[in-house]
């Protein structure tokens, strides 16, 4: 059961009843070309708001965002977030909140750029608005922050005392992201029904058992429509995976709270940020670790309905293009050294892969790594039913 494996054993018990959730952002504004009806929100938010965003993405806003909040008056100042969500970014971004005496921060670009300016804003105790440019991930709603090395390993995760004040979602510059973001974001989202069913599967608190649901809902929506989605950007299919990557996916996670966790899937993704660094972006590599907890359940426990799962995302992954192997993330040629590495992060004591109902030894996950498109072997399958429905895993 998840919560006999916890780590944290605090000396002073939290009472089962006290219950502290951020659940989604106070504000949504979603539609196309939004900014110019979005800014008086924004305004009413702060007067003296920094701008947080990659190089590329500050330059855009200079001719774009700027303007539009120049007609309301604010006083704005702008800063590049660097290599990524790391400790120099963040030290070098309070200051410039500072000389700025700004009293708003808002974050736009994809995951990174957004997390690192919601964690300046909490680190700071400002609000925060995240525009995001891309569809990759839910960092625009979510109360969480990653933390990286300036090469991108993956370091600790900060929980954000509230999910963002403000989200603002134009389908417009969603839609001018590179298509591959839009993919990542529906390996990232629909690894939420994988994990959410492995670490809250059993949960009879009525939250979780709705978090639960609504991550296989979320999983229902992406493999039906990514494929239409993706081939037409901007029709309501690619509308609806859009609202599923960036918005529904922080649903499941601000609802099911500490509890409703991720597994093995981000265990994976965060061992790989070690030694693929920047190759490939977040929800490639989530995408890549769900087929391998699948692998891990099926090897280790025999489970049958995992081997099933493994085998329809595989092909789903073939129709949109997320990566299977090692080697569609850049790492086929990999040492068998690396490879050791990358397993032993993702099995270090405080990993979410400690939440499999099973033991994994390095061996395992190693073997695992490196089968995650080998044919189901009905041999090794013994039938075991998961804490997923048969129902669920034989529907599609
Ligand atoms: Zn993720």
């Amino acid at each position: 059961m998840p919560n006999q494996i916890s780590t944290q054993t605090l000396s002073t018990q939290t009472p089962s009843s006290l219950l502290t959730l951020a659940i989604a952002p106070a504000k949504v504004i979603r539609g196309s070309s939004i900014l110019q009806t979005a800014s008086a929100e924004i305004a009413r938010l702060g007067s003296r708001p920094l701008i947080v965003a990659g190089k590329q993405t500050l330059a855009i806003t200079k001719e774009s965002l700027q303007p539009i909040l120049e007609q309301e008056h604010l006083d704005i100042a702008a800063a590049d977030y660097g290599a990524d969500c790391c400790e120099a970014s963040l030290e070098s971004l309070r200051k410039a909140a500072k000389a700025h005496k700004a009293d708003l921060i808002i974050g736009v670009g994809g995951g990174k750029a957004l997390d690192t300016a919601k964690l300046v804003a909490h680190q700071l105790q400002l609000p925060v608005v995240t525009i995001p440019t891309s569809a990759a991930t839910c960092a625009a709603w979510s109360a969480l922050s990653n933390v990286y090395s300036e090469d991108g390993a993956f370091l600790y995760d900060v929980a954000l005392s509230r999910c963002p004040d403000l989200l603002i979602l134009d389908y417009d510059l969603i839609k001018t992201a590179p298509q591959h973001t839009l993919v990542a974001g529906i390996g990232d989202a629909i690894a939420k029904w994988y994990e959410a069913s492995v670490s809250s599967g059993h949960s009879q608190q009525t939250l979780i058992i709705g978090a639960v649901q609504q991550a296989r809902v979320l999983r229902d929506i992406l493999l039906q429509k990514s494929v239409a989605a993706l081939q037409a950007p901007g029709s309501e299919d690619w509308q609806a995976v859009v609202d599923a990557s960036v918005l529904m996916a922080g649903v499941v996670g601000g609802l099911g709270g500490a509890q409703c966790r991720t597994v093995a899937a981000h265990a994976v993704h965060n061992g790989l940020t070690h030694i693929a660094g920047h190759s490939s972006i977040h929800g490639e590599k989530v995408a890549y670790g769900i087929l391998v907890q699948l692998r891990l359940e099926e090897m280790v426990q025999g489970n049958q309905l995992a081997a099933t799962s493994r085998q329809q995302l595989v092909k789903f992954y073939a129709e949109i293009g997320l990566p299977q192997k090692l080697s569609d993330l850049g790492l086929g040629n990999i040492t068998l050294a690396e490879l050791q590495t990358a397993a032993e992060i993702a099995l270090n004591p405080n990993s979410d892969i400690h939440r499999l109902p099973f033991k994994v030894a390095l061996e395992q996950l190693m073997a695992a790594m490196v089968s995650t498109t080998a044919p189901v072997d009905s041999r090794d399958a013994t039938n075991r039913v998961s804490v997923r429905g048969i129902s669920d895993e034989v529907e599609q």
